[in-house]
């Protein structure tokens, strides 16, 4: 059993087909599913989402992405939401980007921060989104140690970067970046982390998997990110793969 820590499966390129793409993560092995939110807009198609579906566990978590704007009283709805919603697994996704955030950095940083202290506050883990930015996540990090810790969640980065975010008990999150010979550096640094530091991931329906560009990515495929990451790591996928469920179990359906 797999689970995929990173799919937005409420939004609407699933409308069409939901309860199909959920069967077929069930038989491709995925047994379960993190689906994070990036505003509030969608906070109540998250929330519906979770408990099971078509034999698959959905946790959900409720977050402000920073490539998406915001107002200043969404804050206060994400606190209002987490007292009321004892469900939730983790806060997420939020984070930082400098590529194509939504608000300038400092604004980001705050945002961040908002979020990072609501997670303290319930004991819950964040689920992150980090684009070129480590190093002010990693100094954010330092200043608000979480004890519930969390995962960078499409963990594109150097070795260095990883050990840092592990050591802060942080987990990477292995999407399709894997798949593309390109990312050697990304590569290398998940072959080379430990285990215990590593969670799976699709980001769907985006991120599709080396062989899949332009197509809607989907849950089941994380069987074949599964399948790259022990070919990289020298080892033996299905042990592998029981390990990596271990870890997710551990993050966000063990308080
Ligand atoms: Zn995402």
């Amino acid at each position: 059993m797999l689970i995929d820590s990173h799919c937005h499966l409420d939004l609407p390129a699933f409308d069409e087909d939901r309860d199909a793409v959920l069967t077929r993560a069930k038989k491709g092995g995925v047994g379960a599913l993190i689906v994070p939110a990036v505003d509030r807009h969608n906070w109540d198609a998250v929330t519906a989402l979770a408990g099971q579906r078509q034999g698959v566990r959905i946790g959900t978590a409720l977050g402000l992405h920073p490539c998406f704007t915001h107002q200043a009283e969404d804050i206060e709805a994400l606190a209002e939401r987490l007292a009321s919603q004892p469900e939730l697994v983790a806060v997420g996704e939020c984070g930082l980007d400098a590529v194509s955030g939504a608000a300038p950095m400092p604004e980001q940083l705050r945002l961040c921060e908002a979020q990072l202290a609501l997670a303290r506050q319930h004991q819950l883990p964040v689920i992150l989104h980090v684009r070129k930015a480590h190093n002010e996540m990693l100094t954010l990090l330092a200043r608000h140690p979480l004890l519930a810790g969390g995962v960078v969640h499409g963990f594109s980065g150097s070795l260095v970067q990883a050990q840092q975010y592990w050591r802060r008990g942080f987990h990477l999150g292995v999407g399709g970046v894997i798949t593309y010979p390109r990312a050697n550096k990304t590569r290398q640094a998940l072959a080379q982390v430990p285990v215990e530091a590593l969670l799976l991931e699709t980001d769907s329906p985006d991120m599709p998997l080396n062989g899949y560009q332009g197509q809607r990515n989907e849950p089941a495929r994380v069987a074949s990110v599964l399948t790259v990451l022990a070919e990289l790591r020298q080892c033996d996928a299905p042990a592998l793969g029981h390990q990596l469920t271990l870890n997710a179990e551990r993050l966000f359906f063990l308080p």
